[in-house]
């Protein structure tokens, strides 16, 4: 049982361990890992984790790419020897299992991104690529098994730390741990929620659409058809689908105090061939954000609709619409599922105030909720407005308190024993 003694011994540690967590987190920033490019990372993490428990490997293999829920590129990876990093702390006695997850690659960061790797601290911060995402979640993982490993708690259920590779290009690290690790009673998934609790996600879809027009001198103008033209009849199209999205999508319990939760993005467009040329080709690309009232195969459908509708003979025959890339299915699990009601009362014996609510992005957990019928939820410090950006950074505060809340969940979750 967690008692106040506990709690407390657990509190006071981590305040002693808030430089340890900073030194950490600062090293995994100066360590950059753009998907794909993990392995010197991965080594890091095999040193840091490997006193914590049982390490494992779980390899993702090319096989993978034969799983529908496999995430294709553009240019096709080699995955031999590319591997998550899971360390393992199994249970002693009867207590529910879990598995806590942060993934270890990052997007890019252009030379316009001057501080990206230095790892520096600015009031309370630490600032770099990664930081929040998913950096900032790795280091309360860390803090987590540490403090459970220096203070000899021993949980009774199974503890799993899943540290997994390519999240940023779509999911295939946590695809390979889904398919290749051990399930388990719930599932956390670390992303930057402000250190809310969102047990459904939204999803998202990236299309390819193309036009053939017919090419000819601009002389020759009305013998042509300009493949540019159509494609700007789709893009008006989408727009006017984007707003049907937001109607059918508006009030989705979980979702409501977001502005506009569902997008349809244009994200690049590339065509034609010559100034005096009519463009005898055209490529748009992009993507939608949905709620799970709809999913992947409807989302597909509706696009294909809202083409169709437009009744121009050309683009009817001459357009393909592919959806090569991204493909992340939207998720729901109970809002009232222990899992959720769990980690609430852990946070809330902090003194956090969580929301349990939607998150409007997607992420890893989808394969957990979906293909590993997990219940499955995502929290973590940071804030997702700084992901992705030049200004990328997580409060050192905030890892201390999520990883108080995760210890608490621990105890509650899986059981202790007197060790
Ligand atoms: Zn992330």
């Amino acid at each position: 049982m967690y008692n106040e003694t506990l709690q407390k011994q657990i509190h006071r540690y981590l305040q002693q361990h808030k430089d340890a967590a900073k030194t950490f987190l600062t090293r995994l920033i100066q360590i950059p890992s753009f998907s794909g490019q993990e392995q010197e990372i991965m080594t890091y993490l095999e040193q840091a984790f490997q006193n914590f428990g049982d390490m494992r490997h779980v390899f993702l293999t090319n096989a993978l790419k034969t799983d529908p829920d496999y995430t294709h590129k553009d240019h096709e990876m080699d995955h031999t020897g590319q591997y998550n990093l899971v360390i393992c702390k199994p249970g002693q006695g009867q207590g529910r299992s879990i598995i806590l997850q942060a993934h270890t690659d990052t997007v890019p960061a252009d030379e316009s991104y001057a501080d990206a790797f230095s790892g520096k601290e600015e009031h309370g911060f630490i600032c770099g690529r990664g930081a929040c995402d998913d950096k900032g979640g790795i280091a309360v993982l860390f803090l987590v098994l540490k403090c459970l490993h220096d203070l000899g708690i021993k949980l009774l259920g199974n503890l799993d730390v899943q540290l997994v590779v390519e999240e940023e290009s779509g999911g295939n690290g946590a695809l390979a741990c889904v398919l290749h690790s051990p399930p388990a009673d719930g599932v956390i998934v670390m992303e930057a929620t402000e250190l809310h609790i969102h047990p459904s996600n939204r999803g998202a879809l990236w299309f390819r659409i193309q036009v053939e027009g017919k090419s000819v001198h601009m002389g020759k103008i009305t013998e042509g058809v300009n493949a540019i033209e159509k494609g700007i009849k789709i893009i008006q199209a989408l727009r006017a689908y984007e707003q049907q999205l937001i109607q059918e999508s508006k009030g989705y319990p979980g979702f409501e105090k977001y502005q506009q939760p569902v997008q349809v993005n244009i994200g690049t467009i590339h065509g034609g061939e010559y100034p005096s040329t009519v463009a005898g080709h055209v490529t748009i690309e992009g993507g939608v954000g949905f709620l799970p009232n709809k999913n992947l195969a409807l989302i597909k459908q509706e696009l294909h609709q809202t083409i169709q509708a437009l009744a121009d003979p050309w683009i009817q025959e001459h357009y393909t619409l592919d959806f090569p890339k991204l493909h992340n299915e939207a998720f729901e699990s109970s809002f009232d599922h222990p899992l959720v009601t769990t980690l609430k009362n852990s946070c809330e014996q902090i003194g956090l105030r969580p929301d349990v609510c939607g998150l409007d992005v997607s992420c890893d957990a989808r394969l957990y909720a979906i293909k590993g019928k997990m219940p499955t939820l995502v929290f973590g410090p940071g804030n997702i407005a700084d992901a992705h950006s030049h200004h990328e950074k997580v409060k050192v505060d905030d890892i201390l308190l999520a990883a108080e809340a995760l210890l608490g969940f621990l105890i509650d979750w899986c059981g202790t024993g007197t060790a």
